[in-house]
């Protein structure tokens, strides 16, 4: 058997790459690590983190507001940029000492450069330096796409500037409809911000449930987040105090600042993969096998570099399973069925499962029930937001095949929720499980009339 330095190599530190460290270890592997950056990856030092971390920071607005109702007077609030960046900074450094911590208690070995693949078992280190392993493991992620070339484009900032401004725009022009365009909108607008958001097609949140898209745009609306659709931005120039948009309908719009938030790409350039033989999939991401094997049988590749579900906990179960069945000699399978998924604009949307446009495509009967109503918490408060929960529901076999929510607390809901449409729940066992009031939640054991039926797709 060939003489390795190490049984696993894996390149990046991040969620999935740190994971897929940790149980390769504990399985008995010697396992090298490279990050050229923090550790941590894209989710602790400039993703779902720091986001959630400045949402929190967003929503303190409306509590403020809010409190009137309730009786409470709060003297005029006053909010400091700086002092939420630097807080947000901090818990990010704990966080990343948190996760080297794990690199060395497992007694992994932490390079701190860029490592790219030389051929099948070798990996080469930035300072020229050659490693060997049995197995390498990409776990590169992915990074802010801008894109196509416009003038002015060195004007726009993306979501890892957006997370370390010196100071809060007064106006800012986002560019996109996906969930990180929409959730730094909805932390801009709440911390009090002028937004407008554009995004080049129909409708925002393109690939979510057609009433999801519709209810949230409404409410993102009636909290004053400008909602352009059908056009882009053409250029860029920068003015006294920001900036001048040019819109492909010709019209200008000036703000303090431009950011796009358009796309992600897997990161695989200059990774040495196609020397070494490993391929691609249309679109960029590296090809993979359900246990994230790639077209070369000793390399593997977990998280966003493979553009599967690009989300943190799908990365990290990824490098876990790869790990189990190459170190742990019990082969795991991934399975991206049923993903639940939340985007947190204020409100905030949580989903499982399928959209009624998917379940429509694919299955012969769709039972179709929603409601909106106004919570009993912003009612007192006089605001008017309204909650929105839809079930898609498999009308053969009576399943829940998708649950979809607009409005406080989707996510945590939708989190639970995700078991049930895992576990192949039905309508009737949601209808058997009694509510529990007052919540906003329970109107999901209690949706009894149907809104819609679909035959064969036809109405
Ligand atoms: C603004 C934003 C918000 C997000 N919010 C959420 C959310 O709320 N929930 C959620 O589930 N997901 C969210 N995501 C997505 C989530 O961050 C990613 O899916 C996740 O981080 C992917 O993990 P990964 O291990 O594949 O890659 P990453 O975490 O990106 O880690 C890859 C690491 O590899 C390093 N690297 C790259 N190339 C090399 C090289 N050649 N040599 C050495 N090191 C290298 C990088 O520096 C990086 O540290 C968000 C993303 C963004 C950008």
């Amino acid at each position: 058997m060939a003489n390795y330095d190490f049984d696993l190599f894996i390149i990046g530190a991040g969620s999935g790459g740190v994971r897929a460290a940790r149980i390769a270890s504990e399985h008995g592997a010697r396992v090298m690590v490279a990050e050229e950056d923090r550790v941590g990856g894209t989710c602790v030092i400039r993703g779902c983190v720091p986001k959630k971390l400045l949402v929190y920071a967003s929503r303190y607005a409306d509590d403020f507001v809010d409190a009137a109702g309730y009786g409470w007077t709060v003297q005029q609030p006053a909010f400091s940029w700086p002092t939420l960046i630097h807080n947000k900074d901090a818990e990010i450094a704990r966080l990343e000492r948190a996760y080297m911590t794990t690199l060395e208690r497992v007694r992994a070995k932490l390079v701190k450069q860029r490592a790219v693949v030389e051929d099948a078992h070798t990996v080469c280190l930035a300072d020229g330096k050659k490693v060997t392993a049995q197995y390498i493991l990409i776990a590169t992620g992915g990074g802010a796409w801008q894109g196509n070339s416009i003038p002015g484009l060195e004007h726009v900032i993306s979501s890892n500037e957006a997370f370390d401004l010196p100071q809060l725009p007064k106006s800012i022009l986002i560019q996109g409809g996906g969930y990180i365009a929409l959730e730094f909108a909805g932390i801009f607008s709440g911390l009090g911000s002028k937004v407008t958001v554009l995004y080049r097609g129909e409708n925002i949140l393109r690939g979510f449930d057609d009433d999801v898209r519709q209810h949230l745009r409404m409410e993102l609306e009636k909290r004053g987040i400008k909602v352009i659709t059908g056009k882009t931005v053409t250029a860029v120039q920068a003015g006294a105090e920001g900036y001048y948009s040019k819109l492909s309908d010709g019209s200008m719009i000036e703000t303090e600042r431009v950011m796009f938030a358009v796309g992600r790409m897997p990161h695989v350039k200059g990774l040495g993969l196609e020397a070494a033989g490993v391929k691609l999939k249309d679109g960029g991401g590296i090809a993979v096998d359900e246990y994230s094997q790639t077209s070369v049988p000793s390399i593997y590749a977990v998280g966003d570099v493979t553009d599967r579900v690009n989300l943190t906990p799908v990365a990290i179960r990824e490098g876990h399973f790869f790990a189990d069945t190459v170190f742990g000699k019990t082969p795991r399978p991934i399975d991206h069925e049923n993903v639940p998924t939340a985007v947190f604009t204020t409100p905030e949307v949580g989903v499982v499962g399928m959209t009624e446009a998917q379940a429509r495509q694919r299955l012969a009967t769709v039972h179709i029930y929603k409601t909106t109503f106004r919570s009993m918490k912003a009612a007192m408060a006089a605001r008017e937001t309204r909650i929105f929960m839809k079930l898609v529901v498999d009308g053969s076999s009576d399943r829940v095949v998708g649950v979809h929510i607009v409005g406080q607390d989707a996510a945590e809901i939708i989190q639970s929720v995700g078991i049930a449409v895992k576990m192949k729940a039905t309508k009737a066992d949601f209808d058997a499980v009694m509510a529990l009031h007052p919540t906003a939640a329970e109107e999901l054991v209690t949706m009894r009339e149907r809104a819609a039926t679909f035959e064969n797709g036809a109405k």
